[in-house]
């Protein structure tokens, strides 16, 4: 009998891309392992910067800016490219998430928002005081800044803003995840209690505390609203990188800053790694558990 072998063509690794944060439209796929995010001034002058610092082993690499239907992006390198069925999970970074520039703005003209009072009732209908309740609105300062202590940016200098596990399910719903507690909860969720997983992680992560000391990038920029970007997969595959420089800012001349010690409005402080410190304590004790 004649068996008819088929010619077997290998299917090319197919995986889905996620995205985690930000908008959906600001994103396209890109050739050969990479993505494109739409351009910002900002955030190319950051990665400029970055590709010629000690921390552009710990971030996409950037590839330029291109142009696609009348739009520039920048183009990156996928992070999940190397990964089988990658989990992913991004941490936004530091203990707050406006650059002081943007309170101050949002203070100049201190118009009555009756949209921010309503998002704000939405979640807690005792977040408003009497006198907002009375007017139907809240400040923008002051619904920014609301807004911060309901997850873990304020008491953790860190906050959880999504998910993608390795059945493919997305969660982005974190915005009121805030106690320790809380955090570990997702966390193990996200590695399945896996020890080894974990354990790659806080090894990871040491190695970008040790890094961002020696970073002179870091030392000299505001970093507002930037994430880690967790990716694990099933063979134990375990990545950390630094994401999202869109309002990570140059201070002026001489000027650096701590990173740990709290932050008051005009020192310009951030947190970043006053939070990376409790992310390494509280992984280290859901390890030690
Ligand atoms: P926001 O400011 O609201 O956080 P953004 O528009 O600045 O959003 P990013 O935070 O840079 O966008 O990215 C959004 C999501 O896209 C991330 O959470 C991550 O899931 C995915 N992502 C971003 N950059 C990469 C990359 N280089 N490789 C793989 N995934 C990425
Ligand atoms: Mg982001
Ligand atoms: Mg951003």
């Amino acid at each position: 009998t004649i068996v008819h072998c088929p010619l077997v063509v290998p299917p090319r690794k197919r995986y889905a891309w996620v995205q985690l944060a930000g908008h959906k439209g600001s994103f396209k796929a890109g050739e050969e392992g990479t993505i494109l995010k739409k351009f910002s001034e900002n955030e190319k002058a950051c990665f400029e910067r970055l590709m010629n610092d000690i921390l552009h082993s710990y971030v996409p690499n950037y590839h330029g800016v291109v142009d696609r239907d009348g739009e520039s992006f920048l183009r990156l390198t996928d992070l999940l490219a190397e990964f089988d069925g990658p989990c992913v999970m991004d941490c936004k970074m530091g203990v707050r998430t406006y650059l002081e520039e943007e309170l101050v703005r949002a203070r100049e003209r201190p118009k009555l928002r009756k949209d921010m009072y309503k998002k704000m009732m939405e979640v807690d209908p005792n977040a408003p005081t009497d006198e907002e309740h009375t007017q139907q609105a809240v400040t923008k300062p002051r619904y920014m800044q609301w807004r911060e202590t309901l997850s873990s940016t304020n008491t953790l200098g860190f906050r959880i803003e999504g998910i993608k596990k390795a059945d493919g399910t997305c969660n982005t719903d974190f915005k009121k995840t805030r106690t320790k507690e809380e955090v570990a909860q997702v966390i193990k969720d996200f590695v399945e209690n896996n020890r080894n997983i974990l354990k790659s992680y806080l090894t990871k992560l040491e190695e970008i505390r040790n890094i961002l000391d020696r970073s002179e990038f870091f030392k000299r920029h505001e970093v507002i609203g930037s994430s880690l970007l967790f990716i694990h997969d099933h063979k134990e595959l375990v990545r950390v990188w630094l994401i999202d420089f869109g309002k990570t800012t140059l201070l002026p001349d001489g000027q650096t800053l701590d990173h740990c010690v709290p932050w008051c409005e005009g020192n310009r402080e951030d947190g970043y790694l006053w939070g990376l410190d409790n992310m390494v304590n509280l992984i280290t004790d859901i390890v030690n558990e």
